[in-house]
């Protein structure tokens, strides 16, 4: 059975919700979606304004958002009966969002709040797919979607559940699922953070050993750079599973961070592919490696590099174990980590402990923070053996000030460490220089 995952712009409209229902037409499979475009963003709007005591705020923006699905609702189902029963439906979701406008509230509550999104976009469109007669049988993720202590997947008790209540329903033509919302160990409402629905996708699939994992988007496929920020980019047909992975957790927006990992782990292929442009062929990834090839950019944001200098043996033994504790101590994962005889520069994009690291660190070395800056990876068969890659990386970067250079870590990627402000300029000289022979 495969999976398919369809993101929010891809059931973003009632038109586009009749689009999806046109593509999952066929043979069984499990379709996780997303909520409608910009639901989560207004269910934080909402969040943020209850956090700061002013349920006024909160109401406007819940007013606002729940007369936009009954416009929805009238263009999407046919008949009475079912625009009546979709109307059920919104009215009570949103009148639990309007139960927490008069109390505390505390990040419980927001995690119920935002998991709203995906548990109307799911009920509208299982509705539509009664009205059009398709048998199709709604999965709640909540029943077996979970994170463990570590606020990771369990991956058993997905298994276990996720089989159960497929077998509970065997006679199905179609299973729905919500993507990003879970439960945590504790059996409360949680999420797989932002952007977590292809995260869904690829924990369901790996659950239930998928043909293949599906992720239905806006873009015909993963770009060779961000599309955002560069012009001229185009799609790439294959990718490994570890470049793929490089990209998405370096800020190729189009997959969540972890998501390739289940699907690399039980080899299941996933195809990235155009709601918009069903034919296009779109991007595959597999464990099939292309060789010679630089594949694709990505630059992940809101990066800050730490480097700590001193005049003493700063490289003698233990002095890495010693500096890296202090990130371990403070639960602050590296990134990128670039060395010479007297210092030790690393990268971190969470800066909630900056303070207290810097002040630890202070203890080995002179210490230099930069902020606002940018991690630029460049990803494809970057195995050392392969001669004039790196060459052409650094090549393109002649007019970019470049703070950091990491090669060598894995196979796949050459890293470099560039201010926010010279992002957009370096993504397009390598873009212009790697894949478009300017
Ligand atoms: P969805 O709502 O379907 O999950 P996202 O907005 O999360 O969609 O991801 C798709 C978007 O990712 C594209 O519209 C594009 O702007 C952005 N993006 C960033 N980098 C890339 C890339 N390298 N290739 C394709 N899309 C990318
Ligand atoms: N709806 C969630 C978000 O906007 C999850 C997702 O779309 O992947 O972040
Ligand atoms: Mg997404």
């Amino acid at each position: 059975m495969k999976v398919l995952k369809f993101g929010g712009t891809s059931v973003g409209s009632a038109q586009r919700m009749k689009n999806v229902a046109k593509l999952i037409a066929g043979e069984r499979k499990i379709v996780v979606l997303s909520a409608m475009s910009g639901t989560t963003n207004s269910l934080v709007e909402i969040s943020d304004y209850l956090y700061k005591r002013n349920p006024d705020g909160a109401n406007e923006i819940i007013n606002r958002l729940s007369m936009k699905y009954m416009e929805h609702i009238e263009e999407l189902y046919g008949t009475e009966e079912y625009k009546q029963k979709a109307k059920e439906l919104i009215k009570s979701h949103f009148d639990y969002i309007r139960t927490f406008t008069k109390d505390l509230f505390t990040l419980f509550e927001e995690k119920v709040i935002l998991a709203q999104g995906e548990l109307i976009s799911t009920g509208m469109m299982h509705l539509y797919l009664n009205e059009l007669g398709v048998n199709a049988v709604m999965i709640p993720a909540l029943d077996y979607m979970r994170t463990d202590k570590n606020a990771e997947p369990d991956p058993i008790y997905i298994k276990e559940k996720l089989t159960r209540l497929l077998n509970e329903h065997k006679d199905a033509d179609l299973y729905i699922t919500q993507g990003y919302i879970c439960r945590n160990a504790y059996g409360e409402i949680d999420n797989l953070q932002r952007g977590g629905s292809d995260y869904s996708a690829s924990l369901v699939g790996a659950a239930i050993g998928a043909e293949e994992i599906q992720i239905w988007t806006d873009i015909d496929g993963m770009h060779n750079n961000d599309p955002r920020f560069v012009e001229g980019t185009s799609p790439v047909r294959q990718l490994h599973f570890d470049e793929a992975a490089e990209l998405a957790y370096f800020g190729a927006k189009i997959l969540h961070p972890t998501c390739i990992l289940p699907a690399k782990l039980n080899n299941i292929p996933v195809r990235l592919l155009n709601t918009m442009q069903p034919d296009a062929p779109g991007t595959l990834i597999s464990n099939v490696m292309e060789k010679g090839k630089i594949k694709a950019v990505a630059a992940k944001d809101n990066i800050t590099s730490i480097k700590i200098k001193s005049g003493r043996m700063l490289l003698a033994t233990g002095f890495l174990r010693k500096v890296f504790e202090i990130f371990e101590n403070h639960q602050t994962p590296i990134d990128m980590v670039t060395t010479s005889e007297v210092g030790v520069s690393v990268t971190i994009d969470n800066r909630k402990h900056l303070e207290e690291i810097v002040d630890d660190l202070k203890k080995y070395g002179t210490v230099t923070v930069d902020e606002n800056m940018v991690i630029v990876c460049v990803v494809g068969d970057l195995e050392w053996d392969n001669i004039g890659f790196e060459a052409r990386v650094v090549q393109a970067m002649k007019d970019v000030p470049v703070r950091m250079i990491s090669y060598g870590g894995s196979n796949y990627n050459v890293s470099l460490l560039i201010k926010a402000s010279d992002k957009r300029r370096a993504l397009q000289a390598l873009s212009d220089h790697l894949f478009n022979n300017k």
